[in-house]
């Protein structure tokens, strides 16, 4: 990028979208009805690149909520980023980022760089993450419903689609009953669970019972802290543990692994600060066997197309949770908009070398921006 060119303005503006959803999403811990993000948007000597910060609002998933990310990034991240002279061509965003937290806030403001990296090497992101553009499995996720009846009419809404593995999302009360409905109705089709980590040792008795569903992988059963509890478990469990709010930083996830604590991660981009924290975890993975899938919170389409990107990698042996854009929002901001086929992800020709945003509906559902000149 050269710095050198005056006629442009350069600027950073921070977007705060709220996005309407097609239903609830309704998980062990609360419930959003509407998507908010935050968008960095980088315009740099005639470049426009694009970020999306994805906590969820309420922070019942971690701590960072859409406020607080939105914070974080206008009181001190951005006006640092600016500070640091990003568009530099030795800057390294990696060394730069201060590790303590904020990660949704951090995986957001790396997103838009690696988009305008992108554009000034006039690379793809598969290029510049070293993989191969193919289709991408795509599973379904549905949340907790009131009744069992409910459950069943998500599932036969969504999985014509072709999806190619369920998860449910289950909590205590809510896991067994829900699980027989579904073989009922299903048969043997791919099928895990998601707890969030609803659970605590006292409930390895019970969890042991799902093993008579057959199920692909149990996702964060117990406590984001409790590693030593998920090693008893799997010790105990036919049904491979996967891990994915514990699995917070490359040193715990390590450690998770060493202790056999799972046998399976979901690596999410938001949660662990960002795409390159993301691909030396999968690789971490690699190295010690252990495959991983891509999971989402499920951002809007820029943080999706991320994930898709990298769910390219060969340790990405799962399908993932990026679905249709329709599954979850009723317009997405890209273009077009993401679609699954017989349970296939083809990322669109628009979207092949970086994700293709569609302004006028970013503009559409903007509640606040903010902005810095450079
Ligand atoms: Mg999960």
């Amino acid at each position: 990028m050269d710095k050198n060119h005056l006629t442009m303005t350069n600027q950073i503006t921070l977007i705060h979208l709220d996005v309407p959803m097609t239903e609830p999403f309704r998980i062990s811990s609360g419930e959003v009805r509407s998507k908010a993000a935050v968008l960095i948007h980088i315009e740099c000597d005639g470049l426009s690149a694009f970020g999306e910060t994805s906590p969820m609002s309420g922070s019942f998933y971690s701590e960072d909520t859409p406020e607080s990310a939105w914070d974080f990034l206008s009181d001190y991240a951005v006006p640092q980023f600016i500070r640091s002279r990003f568009w530099q061509p030795d800057f390294v965003f990696q060394k730069w980022m201060d590790n303590a937290g904020n990660r949704f806030a951090w995986a957001g403001l790396e997103g838009a760089w690696w988009d305008l990296r992108a554009q000034a090497e006039d690379k793809a992101f598969t290029q510049l993450l070293g993989v191969k553009p193919a289709p991408i499995p795509s599973g379904l996720a549905v949340g907790i419903y009131p009744t069992i009846a409910d459950l069943l009419q998500a599932c036969s809404r969504y999985l014509p689609a072709g999806y190619k593995r369920l998860k449910i999302k289950i909590q205590p009360g809510w896991d067994v009953e829900p699980l027989r409905a579904i073989r009922r109705v299903y048969g043997d089709f791919p099928l895990m669970v998601d707890a969030n980590a609803a659970y605590t040792e006292k409930d390895i008795p019970h969890l042991q019972r799902l093993d008579e569903f057959g199920l692909l992988m149990i996702e964060q059963p117990l406590e984001e802290d409790d590693l030593q509890g998920h090693q008893r478990l799997q010790s105990c469990m036919a049904a491979p543990i996967c891990l994915d709010e514990s699995a917070s930083s490359p040193a715990i996830l390590l450690q998770a692994i060493q202790m056999q604590a799972c046998r399976i991660v979901n690596i999410k981009i938001q949660r662990v600060g960002g795409i390159e924290r993301a691909k030396a975890m999968i690789e971490l993975c690699a190295a010690s066997g252990v495959p991983v899938w891509m999971g989402t919170m499920p951002e809007l389409g820029i943080g999706a197309l991320h994930a898709l990107y990298l769910a390219l990698h060969p340790n990405c042996r799962y399908p993932t949770d990026v679905e249709a854009s329709s599954r979850w929002y009723e317009e997405d901001i890209i273009d077009p908009p993401l679609e699954v086929n017989a349970g296939w992800i083809e990322i669109p020709t628009a979207h092949k070398k970086r994700p293709n945003v569609n302004l006028a509906r970013v503009d559409k559902y903007t509640i606040r921006t903010a902005n810095w000149k450079f």
